[in-house]
């Protein structure tokens, strides 16, 4: 029998599956530089045409994309392809002297390093921009594009890593996906949460995969499991409990757009309504008038209940071209969030009176919302001091702040008074904890959210905000994870706030245990050495409890 042998990772989803290797084959590398024989005019048409080709392959793919997250980044991949002053700088290296191929891999040079600059999410848009350059290369020098997946069977695609378009390419037979890089929040994880299809992503041993092996994925355990069987990975192992007759927690949603505000059901609201989403591709500010129609349709769309919508996050993972935040060095650690309502204070306070103004005129047809805003990245007692008290100068009458950077977390205390309740982002917070970029799939293993360290942080926190009465909620991804959301109970949160595709699961989980369970599965995790052994002893407790 042949040996079975255990690769780790970070999981997405929780379904467990089996099925044979099947690795995708990596890209080419890309021409060397040359300069054109063909002269300045020949070789911009011919990325013109091959440009035309992309923006035409780019519409076929959105129309067939299934799923919203999909479409979204290929629009946005689009735009990039299409966007003029990266024709004008092509042009101009053409016009230096290189070929078309050189003159494109010179301009995206310089987007990407402006890309760079920015950080964060846009680290992520840098992949785009690869992926561009090699679709519209390979185009000129005549090669195809199509990867040839097989028509029956059921396989795990591994790869380095995979592109949006490598995604598209997937038929049913796909039922996992292995990735060396990627981390919690790359496009690969979140191209696979919304669609279902169970991943482990910045797994290192990914190497070690070979054609025809037969592996399980076992996203819960995150782990590949070489020549494992079915038997052996953990799956919904909660089914059997019994359910109570309601979750031992609010469960809320987390939405970024119409279309999830659309898919949130069961939720008691919205914990977190990310409302910079709305204009990452803004390259002018929004009037308040359009803020107020934009805010007014997710409101509509959206579950009735507490809906709490979070100011601009800007800078950052979340560059907002409007607001000029110019290049910084470590844009994780400059100005953004609620540092920009200083540098943009006409935005801050329209956005404040845009979202109250659409909160009104949607409560008025009847929705029964209540509607409250928080600030995200606040550092200081006085900085939420501020936010409050301009958000209440508006009419809001709840009020809240994420908790994010670990500076805020010991001056709890002192948010009496200040604030009505607490939203712990526990992405920023873990990457902020534990030093670790958290679009840098070399760092992903520490922003684990098991991390025994950050339960101990996410419990002090709730204990010092019970002592003062402030309700404390978990909106970062932590949150989706349903057994990890037993153990914020456990904790002391007093809500969470997961994505629109894990509320069912999270919500079944915590109808299904008591306080005192999840109790007891907290102090289990907290007390473990890795992440592996705190989510393990978390489910033995949970396991072995009889109440
Ligand atoms: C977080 O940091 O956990 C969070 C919810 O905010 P975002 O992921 O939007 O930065
Ligand atoms: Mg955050």
């Amino acid at each position: 029998m042949a040996s079975v042998r255990i690769l780790e990772g970070i999981g997405v989803g929780t379904r467990a599956v089996r099925a044979e290797v099947l690795r995708w084959s990596a890209c080419k590398p890309l021409p060397a530089m040359s300069k054109s024989e063909l002269g300045a005019e020949v070789e911009v048409n011919t990325l013109t045409k091959a440009i035309a080709n992309l923006e035409n392959q780019y519409v076929a793919k959105i129309k067939a994309a299934s799923d919203k997250d999909l479409r979204e980044i290929l629009e946005a991949q689009s735009a990039f392809a299409s966007d003029p002053e990266l024709a004008d700088m092509v042009k101009d290296f053409c016009e230096q002297g290189w070929d078309a191929a050189s003159a494109l891999q010179l301009a995206m040079g310089e987007f990407k390093s402006l890309l760079e600059g920015a950080g964060g999410e846009f680290g992520e848009r840098v992949a785009d921009l690869d992926e561009i350059v090699y679709r519209l290369i390979q185009w000129m020098s005549g090669e195809s594009d199509e990867t040839i997946l097989p028509t029956t069977g059921s396989f795990v695609i591994v790869a380095d890593d995979l592109t949006p378009m490598d995604t598209i390419a997937f038929t049913d037979v796909v039922v996992g996906v292995v990735t060396k890089g990627g981390g919690p929040t790359s496009h690969t994880a979140i191209v696979c949460r919304s669609r279902g299809i169970p991943a482990v992503v910045a797994c290192s041993g990914a190497d070690n995969l070979v054609n025809g092996q037969m592996v399980v994925i076992d996203p819960d355990a995150s782990q590949v499991i070489i020549n494992g069987e079915l038997e052996s990975a953990t799956g919904d192992w909660w089914a059997a409990r019994p359910r109570l007759s309601a979750p031992v927690i609010q469960v809320m949603a987390n939405v970024g757009s119409v279309a999830d505000a659309a898919k949130v059901h069961g939720a008691d609201g919205v914990g977190l309504l990310r409302t910079e989403l709305f204009f990452l591709d803004h390259k002018v500010s929004p009037t308040r008038a359009q803020q107020v129609k934009i805010y007014e349709e997710v409101l509509a769309a959206g579950p009735d209940g507490e809906i709490i919508v979070r100011t601009l996050d800007a800078g950052s993972d979340k560059p907002i071209a409007f607001l000029g935040l110019g290049r910084e060095e470590n844009p994780a650690l400059g100005v953004r969030g609620q540092r920009v309502a200083a540098t943009s204070p006409e935005f801050f306070a329209d956005q404040l009176h845009a979202i109250k103004q659409a909160a009104d005129s949607v409560k008025a047809t009847g929705k029964k919302i209540e509607v409250s805003v928080m600030a995200p990245m606040i550092a200081t007692v006085e900085e939420a001091e501020q936010f409050s008290k301009a958000a209440r100068a508006v009419g809001f009458v709840r009020v809240g702040i994420m908790i994010e950077i670990p500076a805020i977390t010991q001056v709890i205390s002192q948010l009496k008074g200040v604030v009505d309740f607490l939203s712990i982002g526990t992405n920023d917070l873990s990457q902020y904890l534990f030093a670790a970029d958290r679009v840098n799939s070399g760092v992903a293993a520490l922003l684990n959210p098991w991390q025994p360290a950050l339960l101990s942080l996410l419990e002090s926190i709730a204990t010092d905000s019970a002592k003062v009465g402030i309700k404390v909620g978990v909106c970062g991804e932590a949150a989706s994870d349903p057994l990890l959301a037993v153990v914020l109970v456990g904790l002391g949160i007093t809500s969470v706030s997961a994505s629109p595709s894990s509320v069912a699961a999270v919500l079944d989980l915590l109808s299904r245990v008591d306080e005192s369970a999840a109790r007891e599965a907290a102090t289990n995790a907290r007390s473990a050495n890795n992440p592996r052994d705190a989510k393990a002893a978390a489910k033995a407790a949970l396991e072995s409890y009889h109440g």
